[in-house]
């Protein structure tokens, strides 16, 4: 298989020949937690264009919400680049999962499927120790997994079950999750966090969402500080809006019209264009001296 490489303006050409003129999306929408195959552009993954240069070679990596969107990304990119990955998702992602899978196989490197609720404390432990037992250790944590509904309620109609689902998802998975698979870590490890632009500049509409991710970026600093003493670094990658299943599983339809317009760039943009990002903060030759920092891939909205 050929591959061209990430950076090259045949990519860029792709992720802006998948938006409409207002930098947007056809109208629809899915229930929760969404299919890769049901969207109208199927994102692009990096599938035909992502190049490995050996950088995380022979590494072990766990990614949660690992079977689409920016997850599927990275799984492609840290297989190419030389590592074996576990894959956590929910249950009915499995399909999505299979696809991610097969790039990671078609890619000469072991893959793990961990399918799991992670707002469960125990699944959080049972999905660490079976991706140890399966890749025989863990080098890399992709705290990925995470869930918003975009809510037009005013703040006295915010139900608890909805804020439990958010809160639980983004930041208590995150939190046992990574108590559990630390121990494991060895030096020259890291753990990667997903925040957003969110926590920049939050929408009205995402009152809750928004305030987890400022939260990971806090967890993230602090977090590094905790485990620098062991040689972990502890990084965030902050997306602008991305073409994944969960944005028409979580808002109207029509607003996926204008995605991404309102960004510099003009465009949202897609999950392969996320991927590097994730690539140089797990590499140990590349990122060896950089920890408790946030980088953006946000199509040009600053970040600080
Ligand atoms: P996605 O829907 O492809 O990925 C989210 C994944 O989270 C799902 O695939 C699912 O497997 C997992 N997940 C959700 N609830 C879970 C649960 N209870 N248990 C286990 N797994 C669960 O969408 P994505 O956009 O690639 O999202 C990945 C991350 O990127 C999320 O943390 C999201 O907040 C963040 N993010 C996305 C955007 C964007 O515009 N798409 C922007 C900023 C940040
Ligand atoms: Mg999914």
């Amino acid at each position: 298989m050929t591959h061209e490489t990430t950076r090259s303006p045949a990519v860029q050409q792709n992720a802006e020949s998948l938006v409409n003129d207002q930098g947007g999306f056809p109208s629809q929408e899915q229930q929760p937690p969404g299919l890769t195959s049901q969207m109208d552009p199927l994102p692009d993954h990096g599938e035909e264009s992502y190049v490995g240069h050996g950088r995380l070679e022979g590494m072990r990596a766990l990614i949660t919400g690992g079977d689409s969107g920016i997850g599927r990304a990275v799984a492609i990119a840290y297989a190419r680049e030389g590592a074996d990955v576990a894959l956590s998702f929910l249950p009915e992602e499995a399909d999505d999962a299979e696809e991610t899978a097969e790039w990671v196989r078609k890619a000469g490197r072991k893959v793990v499927l961990l399918p799991g609720d992670l707002r469960e404390q125990s699944t959080c432990q049972q999905v660490a120790a079976d991706a140890v037992a399966g890749l025989g250790g863990l080098d890399i944590l992709v705290n990925n997994a995470g869930f918003q509904m975009a809510r037009t309620e005013k703040l006295e109609d915010l139900r608890a079950e909805d804020m439990d689902r958010v809160f639980k998802t983004n930041l208590y998975a995150l939190f046992w999750l990574t108590q559990a698979v630390v121990p494991h870590l060895g030096k020259g490890s890291s753990v990667i966090n997903v925040s957003s632009i969110q926590a920049y500049e939050p929408s009205q509409t995402l009152l809750d969402y928004a305030s987890t991710k400022a939260a990971i970026n806090n967890v993230t600093v602090n977090l590094a500080a905790q485990l620098g003493e062991r040689g972990i670094r502890v990084n965030a990658v902050a997306p602008g809006p991305i073409w994944t299943p969960l944005q028409p599983a979580t808002q109207d339809g029509e607003r996926l019209e204008s995605f991404g317009g309102d960004t510099p760039l003009g465009r949202a943009g897609q999950p392969s264009e996320c991927a590097p990002a994730f690539v140089f903060l797990a590499s140990p030759a590349e990122a060896s001296y950089v920890s408790a920092t946030v980088l953006g891939v946000t199509g040009g909205k600053p970040v600080f």
